[in-house]
């Protein structure tokens, strides 16, 4: 059995890629610090017995006997990344550093969950992986920005520098049941919002535009990447071309939830991003993986799910 690590494994995506793997007959490692990760995303799974939780924080030195390594450790929401930068910073760099040293001493294949924020607000559009970004050093969004640049830069030194095998995908804005409701990012707000019947916030005037991703296409997309030939080691883009300012996201919304919410406008945060779609040709040719659920589909899933939740 293939013995795989799964760092950020109790999060939204990481919880979602256990399941996957677990499907596919391997034995899972989930290591979580529980910062932005539930107890309950992986509750269904404790009693598996090819599954094994570890409570640790990456930014430690990690010594365990594995075949694999996807390293998702990392709070992904810009609340959640902005709470505490200064560890944003360290689990995408010390932790990187971690977990290359792992990958080293076990020479083994290790893939990083980077993000469409490495190209910062773009001037290129839709951004391709050749692009070198737009990202403010000194911001509030630089702790996850240039924390997860520095941690490619890591990766691809310690392919260069220790030939280790190694895999870069950057994951664009990705939705689905298992969003933290509370996590601050633009679908689960508005379906929350709406579910609640309370007023739905646009950031700005709601012109900026994202590209969502429903999470199982982003789970084929990374389970391909680790799969994918020796020596391909992107970066490689993996998102949902199909792009929406937030406005059309929240009149989507709206009309899937129904109910009675208005739209209210507040102040746009620093440095937020006007536009984000991604080219994702080389993920076609690569790895054969497109997205297949349209993003109405995707949000009628997770609006189900944050009801469930939300009657509870
Ligand atoms: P999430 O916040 O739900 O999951 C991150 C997980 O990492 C949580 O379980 C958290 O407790 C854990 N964690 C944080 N710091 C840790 C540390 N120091 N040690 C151990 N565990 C730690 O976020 P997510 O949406 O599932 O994102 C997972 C990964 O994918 C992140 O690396 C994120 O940067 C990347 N990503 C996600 C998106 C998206 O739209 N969801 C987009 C781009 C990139
Ligand atoms: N946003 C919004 N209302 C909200 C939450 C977010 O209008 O209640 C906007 C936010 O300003 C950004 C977009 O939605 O332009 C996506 O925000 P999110 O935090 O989900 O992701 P990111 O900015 O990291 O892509």
């Amino acid at each position: 059995m293939t013995r795989v690590l799964v760092t950020g494994g109790s999060g939204f995506l990481g919880s979602h890629l256990c399941d996957r793997l677990l499907a596919r007959d391997m034995e899972v490692l989930c290591v979580d610090n529980y910062f932005t990760g539930r107890k309950q995303n992986i509750k269904h799974l404790l009693n598996n017995p090819s599954f094994e939780v570890l409570r640790h924080d990456i930014t430690f030195p990690l010594f365990v006997e594995v075949d694999q390594i996807y390293n998702l450790a990392c709070p992904a929401s810009p609340i959640h990344y902005q709470f505490d930068p200064v560890q944003t910073t360290k689990t995408s760099v010390i932790g990187a550093i971690n977990m290359l040293g792992l990958a080293k001493r076990l020479k083994i294949r290790i893939l990083q969950a980077s993000t469409s924020e490495v190209y910062g607000d773009p001037e290129v559009h839709p951004q391709t992986e050749d692009y070198w970004g737009r990202v403010n050093p000194i911001g509030i969004r630089s702790c996850y920005d240039e924390g997860k640049r520095c941690a490619e830069t890591l990766f691809f030194d310690y392919q260069r520098q220790h030939g280790l095998d190694v895999k870069v995908m950057r994951i664009f804005n990705t939705y689905g049941p298992r969003m933290h409701p509370n996590d601050g990012r633009v679908v689960s707000n508005f379906i929350v919002q709406a579910l609640k019947g309370d007023d739905i916030t646009i950031y700005g005037d709601g012109s900026q535009t994202r590209s969502f991703c429903y999470v199982d296409d982003l789970i084929d997309g990374m389970v391909g990447m680790m799969n994918s030939r020796e020596g391909f080691a992107g970066p490689v883009n993996v998102g949902n071309p199909g792009e929406f300012t937030m406005l059309e996201l929240a009149e989507k919304v709206i009309g899937l939830v129904g109910g009675t919410s208005r739209i209210t406008y507040q102040a746009l945060p620093q440095d937020d991003p006007k536009q984000r779609q991604p080219d994702i040709s080389l993920a076609k040719s690569e790895l054969g993986w497109e997205p297949k659920v349209a993003l109405e589909d995707g949000l009628k899933e997770t609006i189900a799910y944050f009801r469930n939740i939300l009657e509870k």
